[in-house]
């Protein structure tokens, strides 16, 4: 494999086990009338099948960080790395192959094509259909409550439905990586709970990284990273926390 600065200058997929590294990230839109620092100086890491969540208010910068971890914005300035792989310097289509083979995404838009059903629309992210993949999107779309779906097309669902179709179609490919913005934002508290069931499922085989501003649903995230005005304010492990809390309250007893 050729090398770049020690580092893999070309890579098609993420390996298993591999790290995700953000060093120094800045991104700035500039506009004629004002420059907005959406994202500030930001380093993290986050390890294979971790469930990683980043809190922040609304404009905090959370879906900016994430697009750039995911390659889908260039960052001002910073790096990303997979393992060894220095994703951020790669040409524009090696990304895409490396996207496309390690990531899922589901965002809050979700995107489903009109003219294929459901079902379809869940198996997009792989190219030759098994019935062993055709049976896992079955068993995504049964476990997130719209198995009937699967033959209707888009426009023959809700919005909720919608959102959660493409939940099955970031997941039926066991990415690596799967980056979530707002999972729950347009779902009632119990639909929501039940996404988040299978969400979790993610960190059998690969890393699940949720944004939200409801810190409920990140509970039992391995590492919770908080947004403020673009900057990185604070960085805890909510089942740690938890831990030391269910500690104290035994010691009051
Ligand atoms: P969050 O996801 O936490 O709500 P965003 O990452 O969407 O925050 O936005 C961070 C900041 O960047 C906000 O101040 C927002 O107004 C600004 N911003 C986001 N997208 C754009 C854009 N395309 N052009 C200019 N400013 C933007
Ligand atoms: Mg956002």
């Amino acid at each position: 494999m050729s090398q770049l600065n020690g580092h893999d200058s070309r890579r098609l997929s993420s390996a298993p086990g591999e790290d995700l590294r953000a060093d120094n990230l800045t991104l700035t839109y500039v506009t004629p009338r004002s420059t907005t620092y959406a994202v500030r100086d930001v380093s993290l890491s986050i390890g294979p099948r971790e469930f990683a969540g980043i809190v922040g208010p609304s404009g905090s910068g959370k879906s900016s960080l994430l697009y750039l971890m995911s390659g889908m914005r260039t960052a001002t300035s910073g790096d990303v790395h997979f393992g060894s792989f220095h994703y951020s310097a790669a040409s524009p289509s090696d990304k895409l192959d490396f996207r496309r083979a390690s990531f899922g995404f589901i965002f809050q838009q979700p995107h489903l094509i009109g003219y294929l059903s459901v079902l379809e629309n869940v198996l997009v992210p792989i190219e030759n259909p098994k019935p062993a993949d055709k049976k896992r999107a079955l068993e995504l779309l049964d476990s997130l409550g719209i198995a009937e779906l699967a033959p209707k097309f888009p426009n023959e669902c809700s919005g909720g439905e919608r959102v959660r179709a493409s939940m099955a179609r970031g997941l039926v490919h066991r990415p690596a990586w799967l980056w979530v913005d707002e999972p729950t934002a347009s779902l009632d508290s119990i639909t929501g709970k039940m996404v988040m069931d299978v969400l979790r499922g993610q960190t059998e085989h690969g890393a699940l990284v949720v944004i939200t501003h409801d810190l409920e649903i990140l509970d039992d995230a391995d590492i919770v990273f908080r947004m403020r005005d673009g900057a990185l304010t604070e960085t805890f492990a909510p089942r740690s926390r938890r831990g030391k809390k269910e500690k104290r309250s035994e010691g009051e007893h």
